[in-house]
C-alpha cells in the first residue's frame, strides 16, 4: 500500500539543500482543493461556516490560505486570538471556545468581537465581569451518556466540557430575559472519527435541541457549531470521510428537523482541524543511525517533539522512504528519535526497504496537530515549517529554533550572581 507525495526525490532533494531536516512541509495546491470541497459540501446551507481549529496547524501562513478560501477561525487560548488578529480574522470570523478560561482571554475574546461559545455557566457571571455579554452568545453542549435517537457516543458525561442540557436552557433563559438577542448552541464530541455517520448524528441531535428551545422558551438560534473531529486515513487502508455525502446526510436532518419546523434558516458551523490540514503535511527526516540488537532500530534526526501522536496515541503515520518506493519491504524496523524516553518512536515493527544511513524519511499526514504539538524536552528544538506553493516554489512559514529561542527565557546574567 502506497500513499501519494505532492514531490518526488529529485524535487525533495533540491528542498533538501536549502533547508536541513527535520521541517514539515504542507502542501498549499492541496489544502485549497480540499478546503473548497468541503465548503461545497454545504453550500446548501447559506451561512454554512468552518472555523478552522488553530491548534491544529497555528501557523499564520496556513491561516491567510484558509481565510482566503472563507473559513474563520476557532481560537481557545489568547495566543490562538492574537494569531487569528494578525491574520486580519476577527470579529465574527472567530469562534472562541475555549474551556477553563482565564479572564484575560475572555477580555480578549470580546476586544476582538469574537463569538463567545461558553463552557460552562458559571461563566455568564465571569464573562459579565470580563469583558462584558455580547449581544451574540454561544453554549457548548455536553450531551452526558444519554442516547439521542441512534446516536452513540463515547462517554461525554466523563470529560470536562461544555454544560449539560439544564444548564443550556437556564442559561439561555437568563440571558434572554437580560436584553441578548443573538444565540447559537455548540457541541464537539468525536475526534478522529472516519464514519460519516456519526456528523449525521450530531447535527440531528443539534437541529432537535434547536427545535425545543424553540419549543420551551422560544428562542429561535440563530446556528448550531457540530464541532470538528473528522477523521483522516491515517493508515493506507482506512477511507477519507465522503464529504459530499455527509453534506448530503445533514441536508436531509435539516430538511425534516428543521424547515419541518419553521426554523429555516439556521447556520450550520462546524471547526474541524485534523480533516482540514492534517492529509497535506510531511514530517521530513533524515536516517542518522541503524542499530541491531533485540530489534532492529532506525535512528532519525527528527523526535517526538516534531511529532508526539505515535509516541503518546500509538497512531499510526505512514513512511515513504525516497527513492526506496518501489523496494520490497523486506526489514522490519523500530524508527526512533533520539529523546531520552523510549516511546520516543514514529513507528514500531514497521515494514520498510532496507534502511541506509543518510535516506530521507517522509512521514506522512503531519498538516495537522503535527508541528503544533512539539515541545522542548531534552533541550530539543522544534524544525522549521515550509510551505510548498501552487507554483511549485517552497518558502518557509516558520523557521526552525535555535539555541538561543530555547535560552531566551533563562537569566545568565542573574545566575553569575546567584549563590555567589
Ligand atoms: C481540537 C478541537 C477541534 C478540532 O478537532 P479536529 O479533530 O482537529 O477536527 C475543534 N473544536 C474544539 C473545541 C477543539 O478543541
Amino acid at each position: 500500500m502506497t500513499k501519494e507525495l505532492p514531490f518526488n526525490k529529485e524535487k525533495l532533494d533540491k528542498i533538501l539543500e536549502q533547508y536541513p531536516t527535520p521541517f514539515h512541509i504542507y502542501e498549499e495546491k492541496a489544502i485549497i482543493e480540499n478546503a473548497k470541497r468541503f465548503l461545497k459540501a454545504f453550500e446548501w446551507n447559506k451561512d454554512f461556516k468552518e472555523f478552522f481549529a488553530v491548534k491544529a496547524t497555528p501557523n499564520p501562513f496556513i491561516l491567510k490560505i484558509l481565510k482566503e478560501v472563507g473559513f474563520g477561525a476557532d481560537c481557545s487560548s489568547l495566543t490562538e486570538l492574537l494569531l487569528a488578529e494578525k491574520t486580519d480574522i476577527t470579529g465574527e470570523e472567530i469562534m472562541f471556545t475555549s474551556n477553563n478560561t482565564p479572564a484575560e482571554e475572555y477580555e480578549k475574546a470580546r476586544e476582538l468581537n469574537a463569538i463567545i461559545n461558553l463552557d460552562d455557566i458559571s461563566h455568564i457571571p465571569f464573562l459579565a465581569e470580563h469583558g462584558g455579554i455580547p449581544n451574540l452568545i454561544s453554549f457548548r453542549y455536553n450531551p452526558g451518556s444519554r442516547r439521542e435517537g441512534n446516536f452513540i457516543m463515547g462517554n461525554p458525561s466523563e470529560v470536562k466540557y461544555g454544560f449539560t442540557k439544564k444548564q443550556i436552557f437556564i442559561g439561555l433563559k437568563e440571558l434572554d430575559s437580560k436584553g441578548v438577542q443573538r444565540f447559537g448552541l455548540h457541541t464537539f464530541i468525536a475526534s478522529n472519527q472516519l464514519d460519516l455517520q456519526y456528523f449525521v448524528d450530531t447535527a440531528e441531535m443539534m437541529f432537535k435541541l434547536a427545535v425545543e428551545v424553540k419549543e420551551r422558551l422560544n428562542i429561535r438560534l440563530e446556528f448550531v457549531n457540530i464541532g470538528g473531529g473528522i477523521g483522516i486515513p491515517y493508515h493506507p487502508e482506512e477511507e477519507a470521510v465522503d464529504l459530499e455525502l455527509m453534506g448530503r446526510g445533514i441536508k436531509l436532518k435539516y430538511e425534516e428537523i428543521i424547515k419541518g419546523n419553521n426554523l429555516h434558516p439556521l447556520a450550520v458551523y462546524m471547526e474541524c482541524g485534523r480533516m482540514i490540514t492534517g492529509p497535506y503535511g510531511y514530517l521530513v527526516s533524515k536516517a542518522i543511525h541503524k542499530k541491531d540488537i533485540y530489534k532492529k532500530h532506525i535512528g532519525l534526526d527528527a523526535s517526538m517533539n516534531d511529532l508526539m501522536r505515535p509516541g503518546i496515541y500509538d497512531a499510526y503515520h505512514h513512511i515513504t522512504v525516497m527513492g526506496k518506493e518501489e523496494e520490497a519491504k523486506t526489514e522490519t524496523y523500530d524508527v526512533t528519535g533520539s529523546l531520552c524516553e523510549s516511546i520516543d518512536r514514529f513507528a514500531v515493527d514497521r515494514k520498510l526497504p532496507k534502511i541506509d544511513v543518510g535516506d530521507t524519511f517522509v512521514i506522512h499526514d503531519t498538516g495537522a496537530h503535527g508541528h503544533a504539538m512539539g515541545f522542548n524536552y531534552n533541550g530539543k528544538l522544534r524544525g522549521g515549517e515550509l510551505l510548498l506553493r501552487e507554483d511549485g516554489q517552497v518558502i518557509e512559514i516558520r523557521r526552525a529554533e535555535t539555541v538561543e529561542d530555547y535560552f531566551r527565557t533563562l537569566d545568565f546574567e542573574k545566575l553569575k550572581k546567584f549563590k555567589q
